[in-house]
C-alpha cells in the first residue's frame, strides 16, 4: 500500500496532520482520536519520568541541581573544594515559595513541587494542564 506512514514517530504525526480532514469524516474518527490519545499519554509518561531522588535545587557554590533521598537532612555538593552543603527542608521552603511564578513542564513541577513535601499525582498535573487551570 502506497499511502502508508514513514516508520518513525515524526513520519507518522505529519502523515496524520496532513490527513486531518479526512480522518475527521471516517466512521471510526472517534476510536482514532482516542487511540491517538492513549497513545501520546503513554508516550509523555515513558518520557516525562522524573530524576531519581528528589530535587533540592541549586548547588550554593556552583549552581548545579541537587538532588537527595526522601528522609535525607542535609544536601552536599562534593563537586568542588570546599564542598558546599544546605539544609533540605530549609531548601525545601524557599523552592516551594521561589516555584510560585516558574513555568516548567510536569515532570519538572512533579520533581520540584515533591521536593517540598507537597505531593501531586502526575496524571493530575497533566489533567490540570489539559484543563487550562496550570499557567
Ligand atoms: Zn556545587
Amino acid at each position: 500500500m502506497a499511502d502508508r506512514p514513514p516508520d518513525t514517530i515524526g513520519g507518522m504525526a505529519f502523515w496524520l496532520l496532513a490527513r486531518t480532514s479526512r480522518i475527521r469524516q471516517h466512521p471510526e474518527a472517534a476510536h482514532i482520536a482516542a487511540s491517538i490519545t492513549r497513545a501520546a499519554a503513554r508516550a509523555q509518561r515513558a518520557i516525562d519520568l522524573p530524576p531519581e531522588g528528589l530535587y533540592a535545587g541549586p548547588c550554593g557554590t556552583c549552581g548545579r541541581p541537587l538532588y537527595v533521598r526522601a528522609a535525607a537532612v542535609t544536601v552536599t555538593c562534593a563537586r568542588h573544594d570546599p564542598p558546599w552543603s544546605g539544609d533540605v527542608a530549609s531548601r525545601r521552603e524557599w523552592m516551594l515559595s521561589e516555584s510560585v511564578h516558574v513555568l516548567v513542564h510536569a515532570a519538572a513541577a512533579d520533581s520540584r513541587l515533591g521536593a517540598p513535601g507537597v505531593r501531586v499525582a502526575h496524571a493530575a498535573l497533566i489533567r490540570w494542564g489539559g484543563e487550562g487551570r496550570l499557567a
